[in-house]
């Protein structure tokens, strides 16, 4: 079941089957690196993300895409309505039968985000020191007039303010303020278009987290059954609390990703993470609220918080941009992409790449290439900072422990696989976390628990496993790592699980399935 993915990533089956299953039963002294550089089906540890768009969305090229390497597909809600997004859904899904593989799909609201109106003379150069006009209401009265899909904009905009737009190119001050307008100057010339993105770097706008809008997709998503639902602009933990409300009261069990595109999120940033289910780092729009050259900092600054806090990170946007339109990408971005993982990124995400670029496949593989090398290089650390005291309190701490031992006794044993039996997920995630190499297979009995580990670095999601009877378990274990080659008679998996004899914290939703109290280590039988 899984070595038809292992396939698709080659052109010559046969070899890659053959030499993916010699590398993972190579025999091991404690001199030797960790046994394989790929996961279980001959594909990065690291996440790949995808965004679905026009370049993609037909089943044969979401099909394609999977099979070379997404585990993730984003459907982006500042495009397309709810009933487009809704056919997306339903093609992953039944792709994701047909491959016999969990699949995750991540909706992305739009939070905050202002766009400009119908600019007159579009596409409309700005010189240096110019002067336009922002005016309430919905018509521009002249051509040097603009109008922004955030109503109260010209009354929160004050003297000083920066406006950017264009991706960050056009920066315009304000430099006066009468009833209905704002005055501004171009500090940074270059070319405007309707409907383009707005940012208000130093501006406290007033707007909410949630709009009508996002709500309405909000509940829509809890409806269609996805697997993490982001939100844009976070500016506060509270936020993160609301969107998660809208969800549980949808009956959605839906992890919430924090996308960090904003000054005051990075100035509370401990706080959203602690509220978030994970976060991403958005890069497009934190390139322009903030200084882009402090972005890198504070790019590695999210990311060691996460791995406090043991949540998954995603890094978003230009990572391989130049593939828009070209096969190769610059030098520059496939260190971008090596640096995100070596520093400890869980997921790489593709945005115009994969959703209007003109090769998204080819894009898709790349990614994976960039990560299976990457990921080669740092098969030998230990797993991560074992001593590193989690601010989480989400994860029981006998949990934790058994979890972090589990790790420890995989990477000394050097055990062929490890197997985390998990109904919420969080066991898988907290594995994650530790970065061993030894390869992770995560189990439950709840299909949408094994579409959140497609997020999880290194953990592969395995359907069909028997996750609560751990005699029955190790048994199909045996069975499947023997018929997959990836283990024979005599070598070692460990697997975590449950006694069921201790009980989570009372009250606690997150502990359904019971502590996770047992490691078992377990020498193969059979042929
Ligand atoms: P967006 O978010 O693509 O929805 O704007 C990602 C980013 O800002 O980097
Ligand atoms: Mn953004």
């Amino acid at each position: 079941m899984m070595s038809k993915q292992a396939d698709s990533l080659t052109s010559d089956p046969a070899a890659a089957a053959a030499s993916l299953a010699e590398a993972v039963r190579t025999p091991l002294t404690s001199a030797l690196p960790m046994p394989t550089s790929s996961d279980i089906r001959g594909r990065a540890r690291t996440k790949i993300v995808a965004t679905v768009g026009p370049a993609c969305s037909e089943p044969e090229m979401l099909k394609k895409l999977a099979l070379a390497g997404v585990d993730v597909f984003r459907l982006n809600m500042a495009h397309g309505d709810t009933e487009r997004q809704q056919q997306n859904v339903d093609t992953i899904r039944k792709i994701s039968e047909e491959l016999d593989q969990p699949i995750a799909i991540l909706v992305d609201l739009a939070g905050p985000k202002f766009r400009l109106g119908e600019v007159a003379g579009d596409p409309l150069f700005c010189e240096h020191g110019a002067e336009f006009f922002f005016v309430a209401g919905d018509q521009p009265g002249a051509p040097n007039e603009f109008t922004c899909s955030y109503k109260p904009l010209v009354k929160e905009l004050q003297v000083g303010n920066h406006v950017m737009l264009a991706d960050g190119t056009v920066s315009m001050e304000v430099v006066e303020k009468t009833p209905g307008r704002a005055r501004m100057r171009v500090v940074q010339q270059g070319t405007i278009r309707s409907r383009q993105g707005i940012n208000l770097p130093d501006v406290k706008l007033s707007a909410p987290a949630i709009s009508m809008t996002d709500h309405q997709h909000a509940e829509w998503a809890a409806k269609a059954g996805v697997d993490f639902v982001s939100l844009s602009f976070v500016r506060k933990p509270d936020e993160v609390h609301a969107l998660r409300d809208i969800l549980q009261s949808n009956g959605s069990e839906a992890l919430v990703i924090a996308k960090i595109e904003k000054r005051e999120a990075l100035d509370r940033l401990d706080q959203i993470v602690a509220a978030a289910d994970g976060v991403m780092v958005a890069r497009g729009d934190l390139g322009v609220e903030i200084d882009v050259a402090e972005m890198p900092v504070e790019q590695k600054r999210i990311i060691t918080t996460c791995h406090r806090h043991e949540k998954p990170v995603i890094i978003a946007t230009q990572m391989l941009d130049s593939m828009h339109d070209a096969l190769r990408p610059k030098r520059s971005e496939v260190t971008d992409v090596a640096n995100a993982i070596l520093d400890g990124g869980d997921a790489c995400m593709l945005s115009g790449e994969t959703a209007i670029g003109n090769y998204p496949l080819e894009t898709v593989k790349m990614m994976n290439r960039i990560a299976l090398a990457t990921e080669r290089s740092m098969a030998d650390r230990p797993p991560r900072d074992a001593d590193a005291v989690p601010v989480g309190k989400r994860l029981h701490d006998v949990t934790r422990a058994v979890v972090r031992g589990a790790g420890a006794m995989a990477h000394t044993l050097r055990a062929k696989l490890v197997v985390a039996a998990s109904f919420s997920g969080r066991t898988a995630m907290a594995l994650s976390q530790h970065r061993s190499f030894v390869p992770t297979i995560g189990v439950s009995t709840n299909e949408q628990t094994l579409r959140k580990m497609c997020l999880y670095w290194g953990v592969t999601p395995l359907r069909g496993a028997p996750a609560f009877d751990t005699q029955a378990l190790i048994r199909f274990m045996d069975a499947w790592a023997i018929e997959q080659g990836f283990a024979t008679k005599g070598d070692r998996v460990v697997i975590v699980g449950g006694s069921h004899l201790a009980a989570g914290p009372e009250g606690s939703k997150e502990m359904t399935g019971g502590v996770h109290d047992i490691v078992i280590v377990h020498e193969v039988e059979g042929a």
